[in-house]
């Protein structure tokens, strides 16, 4: 089987590698309908995060099961599913407390820019859709695997509220999806920070009110014009950088809530600076399990289109141009066709 091999720093090959078999009794295996490159795949591709040598990657997917092991009990060969990028048992204390991506049994799943994925954890980790999707659905339902739930987690994580003023910190396809996610919570005034015309362009269709192209203290400006001088009740933060979360944190009000969901890279904390302004601060890597049935839903019944963060459609063999498109920030995010 051919699928996404990483081999250095900028050097992803679609390549030969040893196709998915079920290897614990609770695996499934999947024939992906679509998959797609992560912002967080950039980590690994840049050489920021270690990635060993010769590792098949991918971790966003949704597709057909082919043939689940022998424990697997709910999960049946044929249905369409969509996971989280972290299998999960859904039935430990952390998953019971709805941190799935944080299961006792937890697994990253890994491979899943290939024709075929092998799913630990099946009866924990997949949810089916209610019949087949139709071509038009599957970008919708892919974006569900990760970005989408983790600008939803961003939006539940800073407690975003109807009525209520949100900052996003991050004009990447989660950023864009936590837009989307506030405006569904029934935020007011959603102010996206981006300075990129296009994902702007997108921010607004998703429902921001407001777009402030300033960073820094200018960015920090901005805000405070547009809330009165008083700060944002919710920000999320979609970055991971010292200087975006250092953003976040600023423009949230007194007593207001950061979530934030980009992994953070070198980001120190000043707990003085926080002691003293009460911001409630909860983040981490999204359960996205806890929310993909609602969120199937809201696909399923039209009300969302987190699928249109997809601005450059490939085919599957094509991936390493998928990479550097987006390496080079001339594409938000690539939908791979298997
Ligand atoms: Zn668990």
């Amino acid at each position: 089987m051919r699928g996404a091999v990483f081999y250095g720093t900028r050097d992803v090959r679609f390549e030969d590698h040893e196709a998915p078999g079920i290897i614990k009794p609770t695996d499934a295996i999947l024939r992906l309908s679509a998959t797609c490159i992560c912002g967080s795949d950039l980590w690994f591709y840049r050489g920021v995060s270690p990635m060993p040598w010769g590792t098949a990657v991918g971790h966003e997917y949704c597709g057909i099961v082919e043939e689940v092991g022998s424990a697997v009990t709910s999960i049946k060969a044929g249905q369409f599913v969509v996971g989280s990028f972290f299998a999960s048992d859904n039935t430990c204390p952390s998953c019971r407390a709805g941190y799935q991506s944080s299961c006792r049994q937890a697994e990253l799943v890994l491979g899943a820019q290939a024709p075929r994925v092998r799913v630990p954890l099946a009866d924990g980790t997949l949810v089916p859709t209610p019949g087949a999707p139709s071509g038009e659905q599957l970008p919708d339902l892919l974006a569900l695997s990760d970005v989408m739930g983790t600008g939803w987690f961003g939006a539940v994580a800073a407690n975003v509220e109807p009525g209520g003023t949100v900052v996003v910190v991050g004009d990447g396809a989660v950023g864009l999806l936590a837009v989307l996610s506030a405006k569904e919570m029934g935020a007011e005034k959603i102010v996206a920070m981006s300075g990129h015309e296009a994902r702007s362009k997108l921010a607004r269709e998703f429902g921001a009110t407001e777009i402030v192209t300033e960073r820094g203290e200018r960015g920090v400006a901005r805000i405070n014009e547009l809330t009165g001088g008083i700060g944002a009740d919710s920000a999320i933060e979609c970055v991971g950088t010292k200087e975006s979360m250092a953003q976040a944190i600023e423009v949230t009000r007194v007593g207001g809530y950061l979530g934030f969901v980009g992994v953070p890279h070198g980001v120190p904390l000043d707990l003085q600076a926080l002691f003293h302004t009460h911001i409630h601060i909860h983040g981490g890597p999204a359960p996205v399990r806890r929310f993909l049935p609602d969120l199937i839903d809201r696909v399923w019944s039209g009300k969302i289109h987190p699928g249109r963060v997809f601005d450059l459609k490939l085919p599957l063999e094509r991936v390493a141009e998928g990479y550097r498109a987006m390496d080079e920030r001339r594409a938000i995010k690539v939908f791979l066709q298997p």
